[in-house]
């Protein structure tokens, strides 16, 4: 039936099938051709109205009101108004009511996203609500961009073909390739993958929980969410696949406190990162970092953790400790052990908390003592003997300037080492001070008795810091460089003797 807004006149175009009530199939969901169409033939914009309004006539129903009448007045406000106007409105009432009494038909608006029609419904308010959450819902699965636009289209409707949200979702889901509803999980508010099935979930999360043994304490570090909702297919997963995704590692971004001090090369093949990376990440530190600096990093963590917890009860040993006393009777080197240690024993009940399997804290719950652990004693001797090792270290550092031998007609009876005044002389081996004092040409000197028949002899020192008689340690520092004494610059006279006879100190001790 057409309605010719300028003519006024009445056609029907589908008046057959329209008017045999009987003829007309009504599918579930699936509405059939307009039977009615008013049509605004020639007319320009009228409001917001499409070319279109479509009148739709079901299967008759057992109702036989029409409810929303004003409502199709209110529509219809929106057609031009007029005599045309009013005429049309009369008309359309007169034969919608007058003709159509006995159906169950009521105002409604086809819904189309993107100008295809995903349904019928009555409450606009209701289905906006509901589609702003069906909106989100796939915004998160097909991103921003591809989310249809929404129109309405008033039609009267049998109550029976209006959409419940089921429905609705279906058709919607319909336009939009790829888009499964579907479980997914998400550790920490964080997707990781979905599956058709949830069965499918939660037995790969299982064998993930039980994986590490003690299954009766084992928990999840993260917090695990499953929803059932929309999801693009190609986060769809199965089989091993789901275990394999929330086995998966991700990069998180951390920061690194150094442990001492380390080059930023070393913090990078730490965490696998690439030293340009690192040093983006921190800007303004290159080179070496100090200990205690911070660092942001990228770390890789599991997606997924398992805490365990294992409930240990048993005797435990009890290390003992290790003490120390010197006694200053006992010759210098020698020690020997007073008292053997001895480890004690307790009993423990304690928990010991594991993360995938490696142990992280230990808590105690009960400590019994049945052993107290014996500490071992060691005594150690301080006292110097003044005896030689037999064996002697260079006792300063510097330029070997003259060696051991004939020099100028004349017998050199030891090495001289150049070095600069004030540099410390230490005693070549152990010993006791025979000598410290000026002795002519060598100036000031210090003469060690060794006690196995060698003397050494330091001459031309600057500073004399030991007295005749005192008992000096190998290393010890006696004096100090000096040109006192026949001599031309700071040096150190070095003399080896055995039985009082000058032997080639560099056969003692090395020449550089
Ligand atoms: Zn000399």
């Amino acid at each position: 039936m057409h309605y010719n807004l300028r003519t006024g006149r009445l056609g029907f175009k589908v008046g057959k099938l329209m008017f045999l009530k009987k003829s007309v199939k009504v599918q579930k969901h699936i509405e059939i051709a307009p039977k009615l169409i008013v049509r605004r033939t020639g007319m320009k914009k009228i409001a917001d109205i499409t070319d279109k309004i479509k009148v739709l006539f079901y299967k008759k129903s057992q109702l036989t009101t029409i409810k929303p009448v004003a409502d199709a007045i209110k529509i219809l406000n929106a057609v031009k108004r007029g005599v045309l106007y009013t005429t049309a409105v009369a008309t359309m009432c007169f034969i919608v009511y007058g003709s159509f009494m006995s159906l169950d038909i009521t105002i409604a608006k086809n819904v189309l996203i993107n100008g295809k029609s995903v349904g019928t419904v009555t409450n606009i308010e209701q289905f906006k609500d509901y589609y702003s959450k069906l909106h989100e819902e796939l915004q998160h699965s097909l991103g921003e961009s591809e989310i249809g636009k929404v129109s309405y289209l008033p039609c009267i409707a049998f109550n029976k073909s209006v959409n419940d949200e089921y429905t609705l979702k279906q058709n919607i889901m319909s336009l939009y390739d790829g888009v499964i509803n579907a479980y997914s999980v998400y550790v920490d508010n964080e997707f990781v993958c979905a599956t058709l099935e949830k069965a499918d979930l939660e037995m790969a999360l299982e064998t993930i929980r039980t994986s590490y043994g003690n299954e009766e304490t084992a928990t999840f570090v993260q917090d695990i969410e499953i929803k059932n909702e929309l999801v693009t297919s190609s986060n769809i997963k199965f089989g091993e696949n789901i275990k394999n995704e929330l086995l998966s590692s991700k990069s998180i971004e951390s920061v690194y406190v150094a442990t001492k001090e380390q080059s930023m090369w070393e913090i990078a093949s730490m965490y696998g990162m690439t030293i340009d990376k690192l040093e983006k990440m921190n800007p303004g530190i290159d080179g070496a970092v100090l200990d205690g600096t911070h660092i942001n990093i990228i770390k890789s963590v599991p997606v997924l953790s398992v805490q365990t917890t294992a409930h240990v009860e048993g005797e435990f040993d009890i290390a003992y400790k290790s003490e120390i006393v010197c006694d200053k009777t006992m010759a210098k080197g020698k020690q020997k052990i007073t008292v053997e240690g001895e480890n004690g024993k307790q009993f423990v009940k304690k928990d010991i908390v594991f993360i995938n399997g490696e142990e992280i804290t230990e808590t105690i719950h009960e400590k019994t003592i049945i052993k107290e652990p014996v500490t071992k004693v060691t005594v150690v001797g301080t006292k110097l003997s003044g005896i030689g090792t037999g064996s002697f270290i260079r006792p300063t550092y510097g330029s070997l300037s003259s060696r051991y031998g004939t020099r100028w007609n004349r017998q050199h009876q030891g090495i001289d080492i150049s070095a600069s005044a004030g540099t410390n002389i230490v005693a070549a081996d152990d010993g006791v001070v025979e000598f410290s004092g000026w002795e002519g040409g060598y100036g000031n000197l210090v003469k060690l008795s060794h006690g196995n028949g060698y003397t050494t002899y330091y001459g031309h020192c600057s500073k004399l810091l030991v007295k005749k008689g005192q008992i000096v340690e190998k290393g010890q520092v006696i004096a100090k460089v000096g040109s006192t004494g026949r001599s031309t610059g700071p040096h150190l006279h070095f003399e080896v003797r055995l039985n009082n006879i000058p032997q080639n100190p560099l056969e003692f001790i090395s020449s550089n």
